[in-house]
């Protein structure tokens, strides 16, 4: 079979390998789809320092069950699944509750990035990571598993403060943002604005439900702060996470209000226990920094997708072009999601 395999910093490629055989508790996937995901950008750009090389990358994935390891008796052979991707530990409450994103006993792994991933014609998985995809187009599913449960799992972070009347920002019209705000349509009666860089991104955001868009930049709080009333907002959810999106989101959110950062470009957000300090939110906000999502958000998400209240923006393409593909994702030239197909 063909895998996209990580070697090291800059280089990764597709290469022939032998079809891996399921251990115990483990099954076969035959790859129907796996999306491409920043994470993957950072990891050829870095050469995933500290992980073991070389790797198949690709933690989205979408597949059909061909084979049983020993001791793995569901799901059957044929099924569709969809692969949740994180591995904490498997023992501890959290895992046990299959909320492996905040297990305390490991730092969680992922399925195509700690060990081999779905870029590829086949992948063994543990059958514990299964969900059932039900009745959701693979290509659309795909990116559903890691941008679409850490998407909800932000809104879900955000939900008590999501009353009718709120308003929620959401910056970063990529993967995940263009994610969260149909998540944020679908479930809640908030207002929505997106904040983005791209005026074309604003644009699709508008197409999918955002009432609202604003260009990021130096006039861009006010431009929020103008976009609602003149007043602060309730939530900003951050799928940037850079030092000029996270400055936005102090300056935006409202006292008793919250920023859920997801976003991992690097910016620092703090809070400055003096009054009338710096550009640090107003007291009494909270900030959440979040890190994937639980396996019941992952069933949420695709089921919101199969009732049709959610779907993906994809363009697919072929295995093959995987190293192009991620030139294109580093060079801001995908809207929503890439997907490769074996
Ligand atoms: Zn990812
Ligand atoms: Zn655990």
């Amino acid at each position: 079979m063909r895998a996209y395999r990580l070697i090291g910093a800059g280089q990764a490629e597709v290469l022939d390998l032998p079809r891996p055989e399921p251990g115990p508790g483990e099954v076969l996937l035959r790859v129907l789809a796996a999306g491409v995901c920043r994470t993957d950008l950072a990891l050829l750009r870095g050469g995933g320092d500290g992980l073991a090389l070389p790797v198949t990358l690709g933690h989205e994935i979408v597949g059909e069950v061909v084979e049983r390891g020993e001791g793995v008796a569901t799901p059957e052979r044929g099924a569709l699944v969809a692969v949740y991707e994180l591995l904490g530990c498997g023992r501890c409450r959290a895992c046990a509750g299959g909320r492996d994103n905040v297990c305390r006993d490991v730092s969680p792994g992922a399925i195509g990035i700690t060990r081999d991933g779905g870029m590829a014609g086949h992948v063994a998985v543990p059958a514990r990571n299964l969900v059932a995809l039900g009745d959701v187009d693979p290509v659309h599913a795909a990116p559903l598993t890691d941008a679409g449960m850490t998407a909800l799992h932000a809104v879900e972070r955000g939900r008590p403060l999501l009353d009718p009347g709120a308003t929620a920002v959401v910056t970063g019209i990529g993967g995940l943002g263009h994610l969260a705000v149909q998540f944020l349509r679908a479930t809640s009666d908030a207002r929505v604005i997106a904040v983005d860089v791209d005026r074309a991104r604003l644009d699709f955001a508008a197409d999918i439900g955002a009432d609202e868009g604003v260009l990021s930049g130096p006039d861009a709080a006010g431009a929020v702060l103008a976009a609602n009333g003149g007043c602060k907002v309730d939530v900003v959810f951050d799928f940037v996470g850079a030092q000029e999106s996270l400055d936005l989101a102090a300056e935006i959110t409202g006292r008793g209000g919250a920023i859920v950062v997801t976003g991992g470009g690097g910016g620092r957000l703090s809070i400055t226990a003096q009054m009338g300090a710096g550009r640090a939110p107003d007291r009494e906000v909270a900030i959440v920094h979040t890190f994937g999502g639980t396996r019941g958000e992952l069933v949420r998400a695709l089921a919101l997708a199969e009732a049709g209240l959610v779907r993906t923006q994809i363009e697919v393409h072929e295995l093959a072009a995987a190293g192009r593909v991620l030139a294109d994702l580093e060079a801001g030239k995908v809207l929503g999601r890439a997907v490769l197909v074996p």
